[in-house]
């Protein structure tokens, strides 16, 4: 992927929001949001494209013929009508560049006067509206592409071989539920559920109550812009061309009733009572300056097979993002705390399986992707503690040792979430030469369970 003039450092909008330095959306990143009115009952939902604290809206644009010039004006109007039938965004990369670089133009400083005015007339300021999940993600698909998750996960489980024998062969994943996948913001409710007899009395019985081990997890989610027709499949080197871009993802778990259901067909009420997803996608484009080469396999490492192999992905399929998690307790907050960060990491750029391999191995048996879709990573963690993307990991202490919490500037200590906290996610790229740009946040409350 190349820079272009809308990758330049030295760019300024005249959104004045959009030139502070710690703004995730500068006039470098311009990434697609899906908006509604405030206001119940005031208009349908529409995709934006979010610069600053301002929203401009796109169907107003295509609708006054601001896109006319666009590539393919048809898949255009596709994306102006869709929204509102809660599917999309149908998105092309050559659709998505295009109305990447003709709003650039027009957003920056020094701007042609009728680009400038056209933009003005369709936007909104950021606060006047409410984000809605950034796709329809009615298809939902979760995977396990951090190496370093799955060996301390595996660990946990198989301290001599963390490594299931398919793990370097197929990228793992399961089916999530999208009916629950909330934008962030959304308030979380702690699920009931069935957890396992204690393990110092097995015979004890099953018993059925609120979550114990509610858990986070860290996920960069990847959305999907073109589908393919089912019973054809995409091949890893044009996989990309279907993807919009990236979110951020909480996969909220329930580690308890997780144990006790999973064997033997995987995750189910244990992950589908919650996913948040950030508000916006940052396209493929805005993040090319911050593409990296795909983890590098150690040596001895099987290759993968011929259908997930391809070397431009393997020179460039990484994103080199910086990912954040925060808790603050509903104590802190009273007392003014701010957020505590108890993960920070690029630990992204080290997923065993690219988005690309991800997106080939899911329509390799003929699976038909749709536009809005999700493909989520898995949970992003590092080989240390504080780079560890949920506490099932960040406070295991090793094998047969009771979990090591954390503690809150509050003085409050967590092995697991307790009702009132805040788990607020963060992602940004950064590169020297280039504006750093960020993925905004993924924040939900835990409220306490209703039993
Ligand atoms: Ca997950």
């Amino acid at each position: 992927m190349t820079t272009d003039h809308t990758h330049d450092a030295t760019l300024r909008s005249w959104v004045d929001a959009a030139n502070d330095p710690a703004n995730d959306f500068p006039i470098q990143n311009l990434p697609l949001a899906r908006v509604e009115e405030a206001d119940e009952g005031e208009g349908a939902p529409g995709w934006a494209v979010v610069i600053g604290d301002r929203c401009v809206l796109l169907g107003e644009l295509i609708d006054d013929g601001f896109f006319d010039d666009a590539p393919d004006r048809l898949g255009l109007d596709l994306l102006a009508t869709e929204c509102e039938q809660g599917r999309g965004p149908t998105l092309s990369r050559e659709n998505a560049r295009f109305v990447r670089e003709k709003l650039s133009r027009a957003l920056r400083v020094g701007a042609a006067e009728g680009l400038r005015r056209a933009v003005e007339g369709a936007m909104v300021p950021a606060g006047d509206v409410r984000f809605l999940t950034p796709g329809s993600m009615q298809g939902y698909t979760d995977f396990y592409a951090s190496v370093h998750h799955a060996s301390t996960v595996g660990a946990m489980f198989r301290p001599d071989n963390p490594l299931l024998p398919n793990y370097k062969h197929v990228p793992i994943g399961y089916h999530g539920r999208s009916s629950s996948i909330v934008p962030t913001g959304t308030p979380v409710r702690r699920p009931m559920g069935q957890q396992s007899p204690p393990d110092d009395a097995p015979n004890a019985g099953p018993s059925f109550g609120p979550c114990k081990m509610l858990d986070y997890e860290l996920e960069v989610g990847c959305v999907i812009g073109l589908h393919n027709d089912l019973g054809t499949s995409l091949p890893v080197a044009r996989a990309m061309e279907h993807v919009v871009g990236l979110c951020l993802v909480n996969d909220w778990s329930a580690r308890d009733i997780q144990k006790w259901e999973y064997q033997p067909l995987g995750p189910f009420l244990a992950k589908n009572f919650a996913t948040t997803v950030s508000a916006v996608i940052v396209t493929l484009d805005a993040l090319a300056p911050f593409r990296c080469p795909a983890y590098a396999r150690p040596s001895g490492d099987p290759a993968p097979l011929p259908y997930l192999a391809d070397a431009s992905d393997q020179r460039a399929g990484g994103f080199a993002l910086t990912l954040e998690v925060a808790i603050q307790s509903a104590q802190m907050a009273e007392r003014g705390l701010a957020p505590h960060v108890v993960c920070r990491s690029d630990a992204f750029r080290d997923m065993y399986w690219t988005f690309a391999q991800i997106v080939a191995h899911h329509t390799s048996n003929g699976c038909n992707l749709r536009p809005g879709d999700l493909l989520a990573s898995g949970t992003v963690s590092g080989r240390e503690p504080g780079t560890r993307g949920c506490l099932l990991e960040a406070t295991w202490d090793g094998p047969g040792k009771p979990r090591k919490p954390i503690e809150l500037p509050s003085g409050e200590k967590r092995a697991f979430l307790a009702d009132g906290d805040a788990v607020i996610m963060r992602g940004w790229a950064e590169r020297e030469g280039f504006r750093r740009i960020g993925l905004g946040e993924c924040r939900g409350t835990v409220l306490p369970a209703l039993g």
